[in-house]
């Protein structure tokens, strides 16, 4: 963890200090090496957050890009008593999960239940292959009539299994810990994955890393993606995701979406 209570202050990892995690109150000890970035540990390799992961370089950049109050946000379901720790929650109650390490199906979804307002930001560049089958994919996208915007018919061919049928936008970082890459570069952009699909299209944005960090800080994100998944289509999106099997030229004919000042709007193919 970034972050751990001293006198009842958040303070960073202090070599030699301890100091009390900030969701179950136990001593924990700073952690200050060569090797992993500097960081805050329970005694012995427990962890009060069984959703925690250890913590890189890419995590932390991530989350510095949000205010520090923040991060590391505890949160307590009081139904079911359970205790986690998002690792940015903004004003708006807009969790953003960074994930690094891969993660199993049954846990992501956990965590889209219990987060329910949130999005994951992956770090595509721990698998060598990721970026490569990405840029060869990428290549079938087809615009629409909104900037940035893309339709694409087989997201599997673009991104690892494990996100496609994520219940939340996924986000997906190609640049890792690299220092910005050159202007024109395809990974200064990020990749978000919308849930559902469009008839059996996947919506994918694409956005500058900063244009990101902008919209999941002043709000507009959660406004943004509302509007998506509530727009007046989307039952009707719903339902033509139900498997009916169409041959591809049958589905090519059917009436497609496209964005009209922010929301989905049904148009006939000519
Ligand atoms: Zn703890």
């Amino acid at each position: 963890m970034k972050f751990a209570l001293l006198n009842g202050s958040r303070i960073e990892a202090i070599k030699g200090v301890n100091a009390q995690c900030t969701i179950c109150g136990s001593n924990v000890i700073a952690k200050c090496g060569k090797i992993r970035i500097d960081h805050w540990a329970h005694k012995g390799e427990r962890n009060c957050d069984p959703w925690w992961e250890p913590e890189t370089e890419w995590h932390r950049r991530w989350k510095n890009a949000f205010s520090a109050e923040w991060q590391e946000y505890a949160l307590f379901d009081e139904r079911t008593g359970e205790k986690h720790i998002a690792d940015v929650r903004t004003a708006d109650g807009l969790v953003l999960e960074f994930q690094h390490s891969a993660i199993a199906p049954k846990e992501r979804t956990s965590r889209e239940q219990f987060y329910k307002s949130m999005a994951w930001i992956v770090d595509g560049s721990r698998l060598k292959r990721d970026h490569p089958r990405f840029l060869k994919g990428q290549s079938n996208w087809r615009k629409t009539g909104k900037v940035g915007f893309y339709l694409v018919s087989f997201p599997e061919d673009c991104f690892p299994a494990l996100w496609l049928d994520s219940a939340v936008p996924v986000v997906f970082d190609f640049l890792g810990t690299d220092l910005l890459a050159n202007p024109g570069d395809l990974r200064n952009s990020v990749y978000c994955l919308f849930p559902g699909r469009v008839g059996r299209e996947a919506v994918v944005v694409v956005m500058t890393r900063e244009q990101f960090i902008t919209i999941a800080n002043n709000g507009d994100w959660i406004k943004w993606v509302d509007n998506f998944m509530n727009g007046p289509s989307h039952s009707e999106r719903e339902q033509q995701t139900q498997p009916s099997q169409p041959s591809l030229n049958a589905r090519r004919r059917e009436s497609q979406y496209i964005l009209e000042r922010g929301r989905w709007v049904k148009r006939r193919r000519l």
